[in-house]
């Protein structure tokens, strides 16, 4: 198999060490030659900081209680323009600032989420990185972040579109069951050409037309070629402004031969059969209020598949990204605790 990010045993090799983490960086946020993070002045010199024997005082973002830590060795740089001389590190003003874990930790994290087809859960991660229950859960959120799909361009060519329903078995031809469940919209834009196939798929509040027709429109162009859903009555106005065709499932029409364009509807029910597995077998159960990274997290992968190195896209992802808070993430009455067994306690759905 391909790889587009590195094995646990090659990211161990090439950055174990805070060192190997900080040059990659530099390189990555600066393949030009390190410029000042305050002033933009492109003469700048480098030196180490010795690891000293004393430990710096903290306050703990997670817990607000006081810590210690040993300061590190570390790679500053400092700007040489007179009147600034502003010293940084490599992962100045960057998510990896505001923790207080090794870079070859969160490298670590990277790796397992990228590799993770089917995705990680906290648990898992945190068997596979030896960290506590509470630090995995806050590296696999904030990379699931920075997986979120920065495209806005709508999809055009031949699209597919459908909605799934999270939290319980959805049955079409009985059309049995969509209470109590999350709807999440999702289209996909068949392969065109060298560009393989690109998902966008975001949760919606309910399945009634005025919501799937505004997720379509914000979804895809007008322009599309072709725009091709089941017979829900969710898309039944559409054809005004889509050349829409659709696909009745209950008579098991899936795909309609004849047409050199295959009138199916089958890519986005891979995508969901995805990232239904995913769930199952990874999360168990997904609250609402992540169901949206998680579905970043699936599309994100999904979309860069292909990618040549997936893990450097994630980490300037991280790099360039919006520091997504702790607090944020646990605002509402979700606090990770040690979990028993499995991560059930945390999560508010029924399964699958
Ligand atoms: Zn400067």
């Amino acid at each position: 198999m391909k790889r587009n990010a590195p094995s646990i045993i090659e990211t161990k090799r090439d950055f174990g060490t805070e060192e190997q983490c900080l040059t990659y960086l530099e390189k990555m946020r600066w393949p030009e030659g390190v410029r000042c993070v305050k002033c933009n002045h492109d003469k700048v010199s480098k030196f180490t900081v010795k690891e000293s024997k004393r430990t710096k005082k903290y306050i703990s973002k997670v817990t607000g209680q006081e810590k210690e830590r040993k300061i590190r060795s570390r790679t500053l740089y400092q700007c040489l323009k007179p009147e600034c001389g502003h010293q940084f590190s490599a992962t100045a003003n960057t998510i990896f600032t505001d923790s207080h874990l090794p870079l070859s930790t969160w490298f670590q994290a990277i790796a397992l989420m990228c590799n993770a087809k089917k995705g990680i859960s906290a648990l898992q991660m945190q068997r596979d990185l030896g960290v506590s229950y509470r630090t995995a859960w806050y590296l696999n959120h904030r990379i699931r972040k920075s997986m979120e799909d920065g495209g806005p361009g709508l999809l055009t060519g031949v699209v597919e579109a459908d909605e799934t329903y999270i939290g319980g078995a959805y049955d079409k031809r009985r059309k049995r069951g969509p209470y109590d469940k999350q709807p999440v919209f999702g289209a996909i834009q068949r392969k065109q050409g060298e560009n393989t196939s690109k998902v966008r798929s975001f949760p919606i509040p309910t399945n009634s037309k005025t919501v799937l027709t505004a997720a379509v429109k914000n979804t895809i162009s007008p322009k599309a070629d072709l725009f091709i859903t089941d017979e829900g009555r969710g898309y039944i106005s559409l054809g005004k402004t889509y050349r829409h065709e659709t696909v009745n499932h209950i008579k098991l029409e899936y795909v309609r031969k004849g047409d050199p364009r295959s009138i199916h509807t089958n890519s986005i029910e891979n995508f969901w059969s995805l990232f239904n597995r995913g769930i199952v077998s990874s999360f168990h159960k997904v609250s609402i209020k992540h169901l949206r990274r998680y579905l970043d997290e699936f599309t994100f992968r999904f979309n860069n598949r292909k990618a040549q190195d997936l893990f450097a896209l994630v980490v300037m992802n991280l790099v360039i990204g919006t520091a997504l808070r702790y607090a944020e993430l646990t605002a509402n009455p979700e606090p990770p605790s040690e979990p028993s067994g499995d991560e059930r306690p945390h999560f508010d759905l029924p399964l699958i």
